[in-house]
């Protein structure tokens, strides 16, 4: 049986709510032997201020630290919690913030574009108010939502189109020609126009890829309309997938790296639309290894099971200087079922491949 180690590895994007549910979505990913997670801030109120305590309006990153920590995320060797970037935010709060020690990220939403991303501005007000300025200089690592807002429905996803290319064609050059030194993450990327752009930069910007955009397209969506399967940026096609398939394990690869978006949501399609996310907690790196294989690659070899190792375990903590820890874990090619996750709330959360209609992993993880 084909069987190797890994050490333990950081989910740098991930969502895990407000109130007493954090607790099991934060155990889900101890399950899954993460060393640390990168928590995103569109809680309900959204992390918008740096220091002191939770308001009305919005949570501190220093208040939200701690409530993930309480609800579990101690055991963790480090948590980032970026800021969201909002029509507040000022390059004084990202000079301070910084000073702080508690800023470490700031995220961009499009105004709009995704579930709790009401507060986010446009891109270019960040731009010309000093805030990404601010960031360049201080370090702060800029995670970004890369999609255009406002398209209308054919330019938002048509064969040579699609709101995800337009923002890397339009926004993304200026950007890093006006912030050169600036460090970026593009999150959840699912296009060749993002994976092109990502690799024609240098080191200060990298990407995530979650596992479903390196396992489906949009046709495994719409054959049945999966939608577990919908969220933002949507899948798109076999072209796109096999981009980021290449980026992932490609023998050059140094600033590719896991962020599952891993984002529960207890209701997922109503009488007025579907909630975009999908959720992969205890499971990632069973699916980025069954996606892994898919792309052609064997873990049975020491070659394949590097590759593996430098997207999920060394790419990502290198670029946010985070410690790859001593302690490891163990994926073995060996089937293990895919369960519901019922949280202390009485609320049914379905993983990923059970809404796929997979009820199986290939993968068994052991720690
Ligand atoms: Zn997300």
């Amino acid at each position: 049986m084909i069987s190797f180690s890994l050490p333990y590895w950081y989910d740098l994007h991930a969502h895990f709510r407000q109130g007493t549910v954090m607790a099991d979505y934060i155990q889900a990913h101890i399950n899954m032997a993460c060393a640390g997670i990168l928590a995103m801030p569109n809680t309900k109120p959204p992390v918008s201020r740096v220091t002191g305590s939770a308001a009305d309006e919005y949570w501190t990153i220093e208040s939200y630290l701690k409530d993930l920590r309480a609800s579990g995320g101690h055991v963790f060797s480090d948590i980032i919690v970026p800021l969201y970037l909002t029509q507040d935010t000022t390059p004084d709060m990202i000079r301070a913030g910084t000073q702080s020690g508690y800023l470490r990220a700031a995220k961009y939403y499009p105004p709009h574009g995704t579930t709790n991303s009401d507060h986010g501005f446009p891109l270019r007000h960040f731009m010309e108010n000093g805030v990404f300025s601010a960031m360049e200089e201080t370090g702060v690592v800029l995670c970004l939502h890369g999609e255009e807002h406002g398209l209308t429905g054919s330019d938002y996803f048509d064969q040579d189109t699609n709101a995800e290319d337009v923002f890397y064609t339009r926004h993304m050059p200026v950007l890093v020609q006006k912030f050169p030194k600036l460090k970026i993450v593009c999150e959840h990327i699912t296009t060749r126009t993002a994976v092109d752009f990502v690799s024609a930069q240098g080191d200060n910007v990298c990407a995530t890829v979650t596992p479903q955009h390196l396992l489906y397209t949009a046709g495994h969506l719409l054959q049945g309309f999966k939608y577990h399967l919908y969220c933002l940026p949507l899948v798109k096609f076999n072209a796109d997938r096999a981009a980021l398939r290449d980026a992932v394990t490609s023998p050059t690869n140094t600033r590719f790296f896991a962020g599952t978006d891993s984002a529960p949501h207890a209701v997922k399609a109503t009488a007025c639309g579907c909630a975009a996310g999908c959720f992969t907690g205890n499971i990632a790196p069973q699916l980025y290894a069954q996606a892994f294989e898919d792309s052609g690659v064997d873990l049975a070899t020491k070659n394949g099971q590097t590759l593996f190792q430098r997207f999920l375990c060394d790419n990502g903590p290198r670029f946010y200087g985070l410690k790859v820890p001593d302690k490891r874990f163990t994926l073995k090619k060996t089937p293990s079922p895919v369960h519901i996750l019922t949280t202390r709330e009485g609320t049914d959360i379905t993983p990923l491949p059970l809404g796929m209609g997979q009820d199986t992993l290939p993968w068994t993880l052991e720690r």
